[in-house]
C-alpha cells in the first residue's frame, strides 16, 4: 500500500515536472516567434528609410561628396589612408545630430512608435581598379566595422537591417605642370544599417502578456490540484492505518473480558461448582465485573468519541480545591493496590471554577489514569491563576513522550510508541476526549514532557 502510494506521489510529480517543462518550452518557442515577428515587422517599417526621405537623403549626399573629395587627395598622396577615415569619421559625427532627429521624425511618418535607435556601420570601403584593387577598409563580416553616423549604440545590442553597397566613380582635376590633367576613381562603399530598439524584450512580452496569464493560472491550479491530492492521499492513508490500529486495539481490549467469560459460564455448567454457593457467588461475580467491564470499554467508544461541538455543558460553580480533593481522593482508592505517591498543591485562597463537573472528572481522571498507565509514581497535581485562567498542572515521572507523539497524542485514535505492543492496554482515545472537554469549556490543554523524565499536562480554564 505505502509502496503504491509512494509510487503513484511519484508519477504525479514526474508529470507535473514533464508538463511544466513542455509549457515552458512553448513558452519560449512563442516568444522567439513573437519576438521575430516583432523584429521583422520593424526593420520591414524602416528599411531603407534614408533612400526614400529626402532630408536623410541630402545629409547622406552632404558626407559622400566631402568624402569623395578626401579620396581624390588621398590619390593625390596628400592624405594617409588613416587620415582619411578619420576626417570620414570627424565629418560625419558633425551631422549626427541632424541625422538622428531626421531619422526620428521619418520613423514617425512610418508608424514606428516605440523608442528605436537606427546607424550605420561601414563594412568595406575599396577604391576599385582593373589591375588592383586598394582596400581602404575592411571588417570581418560579424563584426561590422565602425558606426558611420547615427545613434551611438553597441553593436552587440543592436539587431542588423539590411546591408547597402555605394557604387560610384568620381572625376577631380589636378594641375600637372600648367596644364589640368583630369583624372577618376571607382569607388565601393559598402554599409550595414543596424537598429537597437530600447526595451523590445518588455514590449514583446507586453504581447504575450495573455497567454503568459492564462498559462501561469494553468500552471498554477495544476500545481494546487496535484499538491492537495497527494496530501489528501496522505491523510486517507494515515486515517486508514489510525482505523486499523484502533480495531486491532479493540479486539484486543475485547478478547480478554469475552475469554473470562467464557471460562467463567463453562464453570457454571459443572455440578461440583454448582454444589458450592460460594464458588457460584464468586464466579457471578466475575462475570458481572467483566460485563462492566465490556460496558465501560463501548461507553469509552461512544463517549470519548464525541466533538466537542457535540458536548452539551451543564456548567456549574464549584470551589477548586475541594473539588479537585474528592477526585484525587477518588483516584487514589481506585490505584490503591499501586504503589503511587500523590501531591497537592491548591492556589491560594482557592478560587471558584464554573465547570461541568461530569466532563471535568473524566478528563482530569483519564490524564491521571494515563500517569499510572505510562510508567509514573510520583504524580503531583497543582493549580494556580494566570491572567483570566484557572490553571491544573498534572505531573507525573513516568516514560515521558517524544516531541514527535507530542504533536500527536490529541488526536482521536493515536497511540504513542510501537503500535504492536498491547502491554499498555488503550484506545488512543481518553486525551482526544479530554481535549475536547477542555475546549468546550473555552479553554486548552498543553503538554511538556521530556522521554525518560516524565510529562506535564497543562489545563487552562477560563474563569
Ligand atoms: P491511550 O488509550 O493509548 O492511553 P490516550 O489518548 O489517553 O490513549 O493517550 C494517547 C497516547 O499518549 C498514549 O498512547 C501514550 O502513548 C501517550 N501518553 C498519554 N499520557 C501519557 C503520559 N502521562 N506519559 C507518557 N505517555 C503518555
Amino acid at each position: 500500500m505505502v509502496k503504491k502510494i509512494n509510487v503513484l506521489i511519484l508519477a504525479s510529480v514526474i508529470g507535473f515536472l514533464a508538463f511544466s517543462a513542455i509549457q515552458a518550452y512553448l513558452i519560449n518557442n512563442t516568444y522567439k516567434l513573437k519576438k521575430d515577428a516583432f523584429l521583422n515587422e520593424t526593420r520591414r517599417s524602416i528599411s531603407r528609410l534614408d533612400d526614400f526621405s529626402p532630408i536623410l537623403d541630402s545629409i547622406n549626399d552632404i558626407w559622400q561628396d566631402r568624402f569623395l573629395v578626401a579620396v581624390s587627395e588621398y590619390e593625390q598622396q596628400k592624405l594617409t589612408r588613416d587620415s582619411l577615415l578619420s576626417q570620414l569619421k570627424k565629418e560625419t559625427q558633425e551631422l549626427d545630430e541632424d541625422y538622428r532627429i531626421a531619422y526620428k521624425a521619418e520613423m514617425k511618418n512610418n508608424g514606428v512608435v516605440y523608442d528605436l535607435q537606427f546607424h550605420k556601420r561601414v563594412r568595406t570601403i575599396i577604391l576599385l581598379d582593373s589591375i588592383q584593387n586598394d582596400t581602404l577598409f575592411y571588417s570581418e563580416p560579424a563584426k561590422d566595422g565602425f558606426r558611420l553616423i547615427g545613434d551611438d549604440f553597441k553593436r552587440e545590442d543592436g539587431h542588423r537591417i539590411s546591408n547597402s553597397l555605394w557604387l560610384t566613380d568620381h572625376t577631380y582635376q589636378v594641375q600637372e605642370g600648367d596644364s589640368t590633367v583630369s583624372k577618376s576613381y571607382d569607388l565601393q562603399f559598402e554599409t550595414v544599417d543596424v537598429m537597437n530598439i530600447d526595451g523590445w524584450k518588455r514590449i514583446v512580452l507586453n504581447q504575450l502578456k495573455g497567454l503568459l496569464i492564462i498559462s501561469i493560472s494553468i500552471f498554477l491550479f495544476v500545481f494546487g490540484l496535484l499538491y492537495y491530492s497527494i496530501k489528501n492521499l496522505i491523510t486517507q492513508k494515515k486515517i486508514a492505518d489510525i482505523k486499523t490500529d484502533f480495531v486491532n486495539n479493540i479486539t484486543h481490549e475485547l478478547k480478554t473480558p469475552l475469554a473470562t467469560l467464557s471460562l467463567a459460564t463453562k464453570m457454571m455448567k459443572k455440578d461440583a461448582i454448582l454444589e458450592s454457593a460460594e464458588i457460584v457467588k464468586s464466579t457471578i461475580g466475575t462475570i458481572e465485573r467483566q460485563n462492566i467491564r465490556l460496558q465501560k470499554l463501548i461507553d469509552q467508544v461512544l463517549h470519548n468519541s464525541l466533538g466537542y461541538t457535540e458536548i452539551q455543558l451543564n456548567k456549574e460553580t464549584t470551589n477548586s480545591a475541594t473539588y479537585l480533593s474528592q477526585i484525587i481522593s477518588d483516584f487514589e482508592i481506585a490505584q490503591a493496590d499501586k504503589d503511587l505517591t500523590l501531591t497537592k498543591e491548591w492556589a491560594p485562597s482557592s478560587p471558584e471554577i464554573t465547570i461541568d463537573k461530569f466532563y471535568i472528572t473524566t478528563a482530569i481522571v483519564n490524564i491521571l489514569e494515563n500517569a499510572v498507565k505510562y510508567g509514573g509514581t510520583q504524580i503531583k497535581v497543582s493549580t494556580r491563576l494566570e491572567g483570566k485562567d484557572f490553571i491544573i498542572a498534572i505531573q507525573d515521572n513516568g516514560q515521558g513522550i517524544s516531541s514527535k507523539d507530542k504533536k500527536s497524542i490529541f488526536d482521536k485514535f493515536y497511540r504513542a510508541g510501537n503500535k504492536e505492543i498491547h502491554d499498555v492496554k488503550g484506545l488512543g482515545l481518553g486525551l482526544y476526549y479530554t481535549h475536547q472537554v477542555i475546549m468546550a469549556h473555552g479553554g486548552e490543554i498543553r503538554v511538556d514532557s521530556k522521554v525518560g523524565s516524565g510529562s506535564t499536562f497543562t489545563i487552562h480554564i477560563p474563569k
